[in-house]
């Protein structure tokens, strides 16, 4: 049993509390909370410098891409990035299993506890039966080619039974509006199951998403052609929110939204990688549009990012926002646990077991910079 205390407590389901005391048990579960040090025998406490809330949710990451760090030149834009992710297939085994590996060890001692992972291989299940972390796996298809699409999906239905079966909670999910057809999503719709609690994938990353949407041209325009994509991808899709529409009514998370404009938000769950945005777009999505209650974060892939760290996240989201430190704690734990059903995670609420987090580096309340 332990009672721990810091300048101030943050259990995200109440306002936070000033020298606060938390209360967990040997193996993690909050048995209480309380609000004056005085109530706990002197002895019995544990003071901390700093603030303490729970652990960090990552709602949005690809682990099997850990091994391609630092390949991508930052600030080349989507197409250029996508070639590098083309290359992920030409390493030895070992070099990825080891770049995941470390990737999660990362997370861990960056304080993440739980983790919305797309995955196109199998390649992290051997880890993720560790049980280090909680992972809601998406299985993600890609296929702009519609003589394609019955091979994609039967090898991600197969994919998705594989994690199954490792006691792992897989969906088969869309990339994104722009690299999944018409009569694929219907598939990915149709194959729903009791399971299936979350949808996620990529939105309005870049410009030229909305420009392939709304104008019929532009680079993706040009691209997905050179690709020989399917025209259906966007004859009769307007905008990149119709997403929704064509998977009908189930919960969704959608990520990036860095171009989304304010009549765009749906009270959906939206994810934001900041600091992916910043490595290939060199933009950010405008945090004023986003209800603070449905917001979550993600660090994306280390192809993508330098670091997977969610403190990292939020300094880059707190100086180009209003939002206070609870507003920012909240969207890193409870908002992410919340949409992923990750019912242990993500408050101090008694009975959780949340992880903890101490944080150190803060002034004014504010997150300072990281060293
Ligand atoms: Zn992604």
């Amino acid at each position: 049993m332990r009672f721990l205390t810091a300048d101030y407590l943050f259990p995200l389901y109440i306002i936070p509390i000033k020298e606060g005391v938390l209360q967990i048990s040997n193996d993690g579960q909050v048995i209480a909370i309380f609000k004056n040090r005085s109530e706990v025998p002197q002895a019995k406490l544990e003071i901390f410098e700093g603030i303490i809330c729970p652990g960090f949710v990552n709602a949005h990451c690809h682990l099997e891409l850990s091994h391609l760090k630092g390949n991508a030149e930052k600030g080349k834009g989507f197409l250029e990035f996508s070639n590098i992710i083309r290359e992920r297939d030409s390493y030895i085994d070992t070099a990825k299993e080891q770049a995941i590996e470390r990737a999660e060890q990362e997370m861990i001692a960056n304080g993440i506890v739980g983790v919305g992972d797309i995955c196109n291989t199998s390649d992290t299940l051997k880890q993720k039966q560790k049980e280090n972390l909680k992972y809601y796996n998406f299985i993600e298809t890609f296929c702009v080619n519609v003589n394609k699409i019955d091979v994609i999906f039967n090898q991600a239905i197969e994919l998705k039974n594989e994690f199954r079966a490792a006691d792992q909670i897989a969906s088969i999910v869309p990339h994104s509006l722009y690299s999944v057809p018409p009569v694929l999503m219907n598939k990915i719709k149709n194959a729903f199951d009791e399971k299936d609690e979350l949808l996620t994938f990529h939105m309005q990353e870049t410009k030229e998403e909305n420009q392939l949407f709304e104008n019929k041209k532009g680079d993706f325009f040009d691209w997905l052609n050179g690709m020989n994509a399917t025209s259906s991808i966007w004859k009769d899709r307007n905008k990149s929110t119709d997403i929704l529409q064509e998977l009908g009514c189930k919960k969704v998370l959608l990520v990036h939204n860095t171009f989304a404009k304010k009549e765009d938000i749906t009270d959906n769950y939206y994810c934001t990688c900041p600091k992916a945005n910043l490595y290939i777009e060199n933009d950010l999505p405008d945090y004023s549009i986003f209800d603070t209650d449905k917001l979550c974060v993600g660090t994306d892939s280390l192809a993508s990012n330098d670091a997977l760290s969610i403190l990292d996240e939020l300094l880059i989201i707190q100086n180009n926002s209003n939002f206070d430190l609870n507003t920012l704690l909240k969207i890193a734990c409870k908002n992410g646990a919340k949409a992923l059903g990750f019912e242990q995670l993500g408050t101090f609420k008694k009975g959780k077991i949340p992880g903890v987090n101490l944080i150190k580096s803060l002034a004014d309340n504010k997150i300072t910079k990281l060293i």
